[in-house]
């Protein structure tokens, strides 16, 4: 049984503002059996939120308070981006969206590495932001995965950007990598791991 269970003497729900399953399965790895994670859809939400501003820290906000105004329940989002220090941080929050619309991986990544191609800087970083709504407060958890972009894509497993990166501590790009592996290095997961010790804290303080 995982850690987490521990902690808490009733199971606890979350909304996570999002529809990607994936996602939710990710997290809930990480969360452990006593704390149930749902999406947005399972809580009666079926809206698409636009994602509108210029850090991954506004749009996860938009996302968790839009999602709380609608359900009253405990609920979070979270915010991803790869960012390039030759690109003075680009793609970051228009990651999913770099090569226009509608997003296409695909093309995403033929930009990125054109953009890199006359650089000698390789170095970039994702980052993860995830809001979390409590009670009308907002608490804030940042996950950072530090790495390398190549000039190659490798690899066929993962999404997104994880054929070109590489990240520090690996020879392996994150598409070389079964998700166990990725999840050792993943900003995601060290963000998650940051709000499940909240929970645990905050839940133990306002259990009775
Ligand atoms: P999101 O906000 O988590 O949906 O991420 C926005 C975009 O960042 C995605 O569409 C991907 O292009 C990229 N991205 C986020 N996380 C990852 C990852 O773990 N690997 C590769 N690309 C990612």
């Amino acid at each position: 049984m995982d850690q987490s269970s521990k902690y808490f003497s009733e199971m606890i729900q979350l909304v996570f503002a999002t529809s990607n399953k994936n996602k939710v399965a990710e997290i809930n790895k990480v969360a452990g059996d006593d704390m149930e994670i749902i999406t947005m859809l399972e809580a009666g939400v079926d809206t698409d939120i636009p994602e509108p501003y210029p850090t991954l820290e506004e749009n996860a906000f938009t996302k968790s308070s839009f999602v709380y105004r609608r359900t009253g329940k405990w609920c979070f989002s979270e915010d991803t981006g790869l960012e390039v220090n030759a690109l003075q941080g680009e793609p970051g929050v228009k990651s999913a969206r770099y090569a226009g619309e509608p997003s296409d991986p695909k093309k995403n990544m033929e930009l990125l590495l054109k953009n890199m191609a006359d650089k000698v800087d390789t170095s970039a970083q994702f980052r993860t932001v995830i809001s979390l709504i409590l009670h009308n407060v907002e608490y804030q958890f940042e996950g950072i995965c530090k790495g390398n972009i190549i000039d190659t894509p490798r690899g066929d497993q993962g999404f997104g950007y994880d054929p070109i990166f590489i990240p520090e501590g690996s020879e392996k790009t994150f598409a070389e990598m079964p998700m166990e592996e990725k999840n050792k290095f993943s900003h995601r997961k060290k963000a998650t791991e940051k709000l499940i010790r909240f929970l645990k804290e905050f839940y133990g303080q306002n259990a009775d």
